[in-house]
């Protein structure tokens, strides 16, 4: 039986009741329960249209139909953990277009309307979000070779608790999964997370290039005292010192022009966290993001100036750890070409976008040709449970996922 656009609709929303939450979203970090009932939900789907599961050492999930065995794969997918109390399709969506996508490829293939040249799988990419465990992309990164297995293993999250304990102390691997040496083509669909295609009424992005990203662990140390007792001047408050430089991490964006950097605090962890006592220690993140390397570079150099004065001005020390980071890098222009081609023959308007948020294909596209495609986005909302994309703009992008894989599993671009 084919699967229709109803019937992707219809998956969608049961899908989504994993890790549901009151206001419409999803919270499923990655390892959770909630993470773990979604990937169990994926894989009786995956089972049931005849996909092979397997799960590699870092938990990234395979559904593999092995068609030409011994032959290199073409993978499609993205990630189906979130961020807390964020929205339905950020990284989900394309998990299941890429697994509607597969289907209708391998009915293609059955149809003998089309002829194979690859394996097809469908991946889940473990942690693509770092909420719950930094950095983020974290299965791909490993599955790429950017990051050691045994490093990803022993991060632990606030309260302790080690990757490898939450996918289940070694249990999770199973199965002959692929690996990067494997691997032809990777595609990924996603939702666009901004409002580029929405404003200008256009069904498609073709993503071209990633904005530069750099980011932070910053360690604010103080002194721990009494909040009324101690004089103002012995003071090393290390909450103050925080939010001086939190402050400042914003107003560094006034130095450009709008649009060339966007910067934030996000997370901070208050040490010992208590009414009466002055702060000792604040941990926080720091997220400088620019459409321009030349900006970046300069908005770092002017951020450890500012830093530096934040410090001064709280008498608290100040330590600055890089956690990750990436340039200005292009996708294959083949790949970007070839989804042109696929949107053009399906009547579907589109344009090249650039993608400010990282994405598990930022890492696929360094080492294996890669396509990246968007969909939009309602008012550009991500990371929240208003998260919406329209029926019709998910149906359209499952259409094109569909031609893009098809041409790379037929090694036929044009
Ligand atoms: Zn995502």
């Amino acid at each position: 039986m084919k699967l229709t656009d109803e019937q992707f609709l219809a998956d969608f929303a049961e899908m989504s009741v994993c890790g549901a939450t009151p206001g419409g979203g999803v919270d499923r970090q990655a390892a959770t329960p909630e993470d773990h009932k979604t990937r169990a939900w994926f894989s009786g789907w995956l089972a049931r249209h005849g996909f092979t599961e397997s799960v590699d050492a870092i938990g990234n999930q395979f559904g593999m139909c092995e068609l030409l065995p011994g032959r290199p794969w073409v993978l499609v997918g993205s990630h189906l953990d979130s961020q807390p109390l964020a929205g339905r399709y950020d990284g989900a969506y394309g998990v299941l277009a890429g697994a509607y996508a597969a289907t209708r490829v391998l009915d293609q293939i059955t149809d003998q309307t089309l002829n194979p040249q690859f394996n097809v799988a469908v991946v889940n990419w473990f942690n693509e979000e770092g909420s719950r465990f930094a950095p983020s992309l974290m299965g791909s990164s490993v599955f790429t070779g950017k990051l050691p297995l045994e490093k990803a293993l022993a991060t632990r999250d606030h309260v302790g608790v080690t990757v490898a304990e939450a996918l289940g102390g070694g249990t999770v691997a199973h199965g002959p999964a692929p690996t990067l040496s494997e691997v032809a083509h990777y595609a990924e669909i996603h939702i666009e997370q901004g409002r580029v295609l929405e404003d200008s009424g256009i069904n498609i992005g073709l993503v071209d290039r990633t904005w530069a990203a750099s980011k932070y662990r910053v360690r604010v140390v103080g002194s721990q005292s009494h909040t009324g007792s101690t004089r103002m001047e012995d003071r090393q408050d290390a909450l103050y010192g925080a939010s001086l430089i939190i402050t400042a991490v914003r107003e560094l964006t006034e130095e450009f022009e709008p649009g060339r950097l966007h910067s934030s605090v996000s997370e901070l962890y208050v040490l010992p966290n208590s009414p009466v006592t002055v702060a000792r220690e604040v941990t926080m993140n720091v997220d400088l993001r620019s459409p321009d390397e030349a900006v970046l570079a300069r908005a770092v150099e002017m951020l450890a100036v500012r830093v530096a004065e934040c410090e001064a001005r709280s008498r608290t020390r100040v330590l600055v750890e890089p956690t990750h980071s990436w340039g200005l890098l292009a996708y294959p222009p083949a790949g970007v070409a070839l989804a042109r081609s696929a949107a053009r023959e399906l009547g579907l308007s589109y344009t090249e976008v650039m993608t400010v948020a990282g994405h598990d294909s930022t890492n696929l596209k360094d080492v294996v040709p890669t396509v990246m495609l968007f969909v939009p986005s309602v008012a550009g909302i991500s990371h929240n449970e208003m998260e919406l994309t329209r029926d019709g703009d998910a149906l359209r992008g499952v259409r094109l996922l569909t031609e893009v894989l098809g041409r790379l599993v037929s090694g036929n671009p044009a």
